[in-house]
């Protein structure tokens, strides 16, 4: 590698021609009275999700810019787990009953993380509950800001009522889409959606023949249109109603299903519902479901669909549809969560309510049977995700936000 290759690979100035250099003015700007300024991001998982593979990319340009950025891990138990799971769940609407003993068990190991974890930074930034608990147990002397990722527009009284006496400690909060703002929450709460790294294995450009290798690799072949999902094995992420899509689909148009889920360190209920959706799929011809921890296979995936889905019953925000979409790829998504910010419509894509298969089977009709349409959506989509869902502006929000909490 040249030298000056070298030099650019991490360094804001990479992302120059995607954004102008404006932008990146504005952004050393929002920089310089930030700079040495420690910041901590504390999360559960260093893989899987999207949360960890944003921080990945994140950090490493809150660096470049002078900032001394940290990220630490909750360490997790199996039954931690479960039981954060339980709480992004009933965050999430379902109806959950927790044990005294699991609410014990999710503020003891918190408690015990803040004993073991020297914080001495400017700011902390706690990502979704799982660390909530953890600023109870701090000597708590800079801003902390809580940053949800998950869809909190209709929670679970219960659950609510117990996460907020901790959300209330916080300085503020931070969620992907206006529809999660809680109206009853007396805290200073910022919106800042997501984005995704141009640059990182799963969206980094992918030659035609790295692509058709990669597939290859997994038995994939390109005989027929692609159909592709990929998400975590959740039931939030509807996947059976994506079988369902499929079977309908297929009725009328020969074409093949892909559907892409690693398993999540800090979701156990991935391999079950795994097991769930091979028996539903088990009756299905050209259906491929993989488990695989691989982001080339997701560029190579992503790129290479005619359509991708994302029929999410309810969704933080999706960065899954703004990966397609700067591929070029048109989305057919559900209105939920974030992927709304993402698909306009008939413009980068179409939106369907959750759980109608029914009219997201004819969009994906009428998509596989004009090629010009889906030429047309998954260009107006990359470059809404160019001016709207890149990495340096969630880093500019970011450190807009961080100048204005210290
Ligand atoms: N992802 C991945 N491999 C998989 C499934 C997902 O690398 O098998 C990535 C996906 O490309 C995206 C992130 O994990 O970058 C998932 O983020 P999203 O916001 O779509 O959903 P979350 O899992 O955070 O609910």
């Amino acid at each position: 590698m040249a030298k000056e290759d070298w030099l650019n690979e991490m360094g804001i100035e990479r992302y120059l021609p995607l954004i102008g250099e404006e932008t990146v003015a504005e952004i050393v700007a929002a920089a310089r009275p930030l700079l040495g300024l420690r910041v901590l991001h504390v999360s559960s998982t260093f893989h899987g999700g999207g949360v960890a593979g944003m921080l990945r990319s994140l950090l490493p340009l809150m660096t470049d810019l002078g900032l001394d950025a940290d990220w630490s891990l909750l360490y997790g138990t199996p039954e931690l787990f479960r039981i954060t799971k339980g709480l992004h769940n009933a965050l999430q609407g379902e109806e959950v009953e927790f044990q005294e003993d699991d609410i014990r068990l999710y503020h003891e190991i918190n408690e015990f993380f803040a004993r073991h974890t020297p914080i001495f930074h400017d700011v902390v930034v706690v990502h979704d509950p799982q660390p909530l608990p953890l600023i109870r147990y701090v000597q708590k002397e800079t801003p902390w800001i809580w940053r949800c990722h998950i869809d909190l527009s209709s929670p679970a009284p219960q659950a609510w009522e117990l996460l907020k006496p901790l959300v209330l400690r916080y300085d503020a909060g931070v969620v992907s889409s206006e529809a999660f703002r809680k109206p009853d929450l007396a805290l200073p709460t910022h919106l800042i959606p997501p984005a995704i790294d141009p640059f990182s294995p799963i969206n980094r450009e992918l030659g035609e023949e790295e692509t058709a290798a990669k597939l290859a690799q997994y038995g994939i072949p390109l005989d027929k249109p692609l159909l592709v999902q990929v998400s975590r094995f959740d039931k939030w992420k509807d996947p059976r109603g994506v079988l369902e899509v499929f079977r309908r689909v297929k009725e009328q148009v020969d074409c093949r299903l892909v559907m892409l889920g690693n398993m999540a360190a800090d979701d156990p209920e991935g391999p079950e519902i795994f097991r769930e959706v091979e028996a539903q799929a088990g009756a299905l011809p050209d259906v491929h479901l993989i488990t695989a921890t691989d982001e080339l296979l997701v560029n190579a995936l992503q790129r290479s669909a005619a359509v991708v889905l994302q029929l999410s019953l309810r969704e933080g925000f999706g960065l899954t549809v703004s990966e397609a979409l700067w591929k070029g790829t048109p989305v057919v998504g559900t209105c939920v969560g974030g992927i709304p910010l993402q698909i306009k419509d008939g413009h980068t894509g179409f939106l369907v309510e959750p759980g109608d298969y029914e009219t997201a089977a004819g969009r994906v009709f009428s998509l596989l049977r004009q090629a010009d349409l889906r030429a047309e959506l998954g260009q107006a989509g990359r470059e809404h995700v160019r001016r709207n869902f890149l990495l340096p502006r969630l880093l500019l929000d970011w450190l807009n936000l961080l100048g204005e909490v210290i």
